[in-house]
C-alpha cells in the first residue's frame, strides 16, 4: 500500500550492501511505516556507482533516483563513499543542463542501524518527487531548435597577428629538429582559407608551417600515438592545456616533448564562415587585417571580423598565451578579466528546464551517431574500448534515438569531467553544429565552483578534482532529511 497518496511513481534507488542495504532491511524488520514507490538495487559500494547509472534510469523513465551509502569514514572499503561524494555532487549540478530537475537524483548516507533515518530519508524523498510530480519525457516535447542567437561578448579584441613572429619560429623549430622524431603544427589545406595537421620532419616541412586564425585543430590529439618518442608541437594556447592534461594523466612524459608557441589572437568558427559562405567553387585569396579577414571566392569578396565569427571558445578565453611551453615567441596577447560564460553555455542558461528538455530532443535527432566528436578529443584516450561500443556491459543499443544520443554525450561529458581543457574540438568537429560543448562548460562550472575554481590544464602537478577526495570536503555538505 502506498503511504503517499495517489499513484506510486518510478523510483530507483542504488544502495550499498554494507550500511543503506542494512539501513533499509533494519526499517523493514521494524516494521517502519514507508512508501513503496522505490525500486532498490544492491551495490556493494556507493564507489562503484558509476553517475551514468543515474542518467541511464532517469532518460530510460525513472522519476527520481535516491543513492544511499555509508557515512563518510565508514565505507566498508575505506574510501568508496568519498570518491562517489565528489562525482555524485557533480552529476547533480550536471543534470539540469539536460533539462534534467537536479532534485529528481539526491544521495544520501544511512548506516545500518538507521532503520529510522532510513525511514526518514525515504519518505522525505517520495514526497518530494510526488510534489515533482512525473518526470518529463525526452521524447515527448516538440523540438526546440534553438542556435542562432548566442550572445557573443569578446573580453578583449580578437585579431590575426603574429605573422612576423611566425618566421622566427619556424627557425627555433628548424634548430630543435634533429632531436626530435616529429613536429606537429598546421598547413594549408585544399585551399587558402582552410588547415590541415602537419608532421613536420624536415626542415622543407617546416617551410609549410601556417599560423592564423584558420588554425582551428587541436595538434594535441595526436600526442599520445608518439608514445615513447620525441615529438615537437606548436600549440595555440588552449591547446596547451591540452597538453598539460595530457601530462598530468601520465599519458604523455614531460621530457619527451618539447612545446612551441606563439600568443594565441582567436581562431574562425569554420562552420559560420562556411555556412555564410555558400555554395562556392574557388578561393581566389585572403588577406588579413588587424579585425579580421577577406575571403575572396568566385569573384565574390566575404568580409569576417574576428569579434563576430571567432569560435565560441575565444571569446572570453583567459590562456591565449601558452601555459607551459620551452619556446614562447610573438607579442604577448593581453587578457582582461576573468572568463565569462561561454556563448553555447549561456544560450542553454537563458532557457528553462522544459526549453533545454526540448532542445537537446531536437539537437539529438539531428545527431548522426558517427562519433567524430569523441574522435576528435585529446582527453578521450579511451577511444578504442569506448564504453559506447562495448557490449560487456552493454551500455549503449543501436537504437537511433535521441535518448540513446543524448546518453552518449552524457557519457562524454562525464568521463571528462574535471579533465575537459574546454578546446571545442568535440563541438567543431560535429558535422551537424550540435553544440555539444555546452555540456562540457556545465561541468567545468560546476567543478570549478565546487573545488576552488579548479580549472583542468594549467599545471602538470595537479591532480584532477575527481580523481581524489578530501575527508571534509570544503563546498560539499550533507543534506537536510526534516
Ligand atoms: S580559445 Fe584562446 S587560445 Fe584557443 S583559439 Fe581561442 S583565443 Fe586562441
Ligand atoms: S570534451 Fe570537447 S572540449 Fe573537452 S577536451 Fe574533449 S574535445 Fe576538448
Ligand atoms: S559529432 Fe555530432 S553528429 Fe557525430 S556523434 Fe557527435 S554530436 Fe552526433
Amino acid at each position: 500500500m502506498p503511504v503517499l497518496n495517489g499513484k506510486e511513481l518510478r523510483i530507483v534507488g542504488f544502495l550499498c550492501n554494507w550500511c543503506s542495504y542494512g539501513g533499509a532491511d533494519t526499517a523493514g524488520v521494524a516494521r517502519a511505516t514507508q512508501p513503496t514507490d522505490l525500486r532498490i538495487i544492491r551495490v556493494p559500494c556507493s564507489g562503484r556507482i558509476d553517475p551514468l547509472f543515474i542518467v541511464k534510469a532517469l532518460l530510460n523513465g525513472a522519476d527520481g533516483v535516491l543513492v544511499s551509502g555509508c557515512h563518510p569514514r565508514d565505507c566498508h572499503y575505506a574510501a568508496g563513499n568519498f570518491y562517489a561524494r565528489r562525482r555524485l555532487e557533480v552529476l547533480k549540478q550536471f543534470l539540469p543542463v539536460l533539462g534534467i530537475d537536479e532534485r529528481r537524483f539526491e544521495y544520501t548516507w544511512v548506516s545500518a542501524s538507521e532503520g529510522q533515518r532510513w525511514q526518514q530519508v525515504v519518505t522525505v524523498f517520495t514526497d518530494r518527487i510526488h510534489k515533482l510530480g512525473p518526470a518529463p519525457k525526452l521524447e515527448d516535447p516538440e523540438p526546440l531548435l534553438k542556435i542562432a542567437d548566442m550572445a557573443l561578448t569578446s573580453l578583449r579584441s580578437l585579431g590575426t597577428g603574429q605573422n612576423a613572429a611566425l618566421v622566427e619560429l619556424k627557425e627555433a623549430i628548424k634548430a630543435k629538429l634533429p632531436e626530435l622524431d616529429c613536429v606537429l603544427g598546421w598547413q594549408q589545406g585544399y585551399d587558402e582559407a582552410h588547415t590541415v595537421p602537419l608532421f613536420m620532419k624536415t626542415p622543407k616541412d617546416v617551410d609549410k608551417l601556417v599560423w592564423g586564425p584558420f588554425n582551428v585543430n587541436n595538434p594535441a590529439v595526436y600526442l599520445p600515438s608518439f608514445k615513447g618518442k620525441k615529438v615537437g608541437i606548436v600549440v595555440k594556447g588552449c591547446d596547451s592545456r591540452s597538453v598539460v592534461e595530457l601530462l598530468q594523466e601520465n599519458l604523455i612524459r614531460r621530457e619527451d616533448v618539447t612545446i612551441f608557441a606563439l600568443p594565441c589572437e582567436g581562431t574562425l568558427d569554420m562552420a559560420r564562415v562556411n555556412q555564410d559562405m555558400g555554395r562556392y567553387t574557388k578561393i581566389d585569396s585572403v588577406s588579413y587585417d588587424e579585425a579580421g579577414v577577406t575571403i575572396t571566392a568566385d569573384g565574390k569578396a566575404h568580409r569576417f571580423c574576428m569579434t563576430e565569427y571567432a569560435q565560441g571558445k575565444c571569446y572570453g578565453c583567459t590562456t591565449p598565451s601558452a601555459v607551459l611551453s620551452d619556446t614562447l615567441l610573438g607579442q604577448p596577447v593581453k587578457v582582461d578579466g576573468a572568463a565569462g560564460t561561454p556563448p553555447e553555455l549561456a544560450l542553454l542558461d537563458s532557457m528553462t528546464l522544459d526549453e533545454r528538455l526540448a532542445f537537446w530532443r531536437g539537437q539529438m535527432d539531428r545527431c548522426l551517431r558517427c562519433y567524430a566528436c569523441r574522435n576528435a578529443c585529446p582527453m578521450c584516450v579511451c577511444r578504442d574500448y569506448c564504453v559506447s561500443d562495448s557490449r560487456d556491459p552493454h551500455w549503449m543499443t543501436q537504437e537511433d534515438t535521441a535518448k540513446e544520443k543524448l546518453f552518449f554525450q552524457t557519457i562524454h561529458a562525464m568521463h571528462l569531467a574535471g579533465r575537459c581543457t574546454g578546446c571545442g574540438e568535440c563541438q567543431r568537429a560535429c558535422p551537424v553544429g550540435i553544440p555539444i560543448l555546452a555540456l562540457r562548460q556545465q561541468i567545468a562550472r560546476a567543478v570549478a565552483q565546487l573545488f576552488d575554481g579548479y580549472q583542468p590544464g594549467l599545471n602538470p602537478d595537479d591532480v584532477p578534482p575527481l580523481l581524489g577526495y578530501e575527508v571534509v570536503e570544503k563546498n560539499i555538505h550533507e543534506r537536510d532529511w526534516k
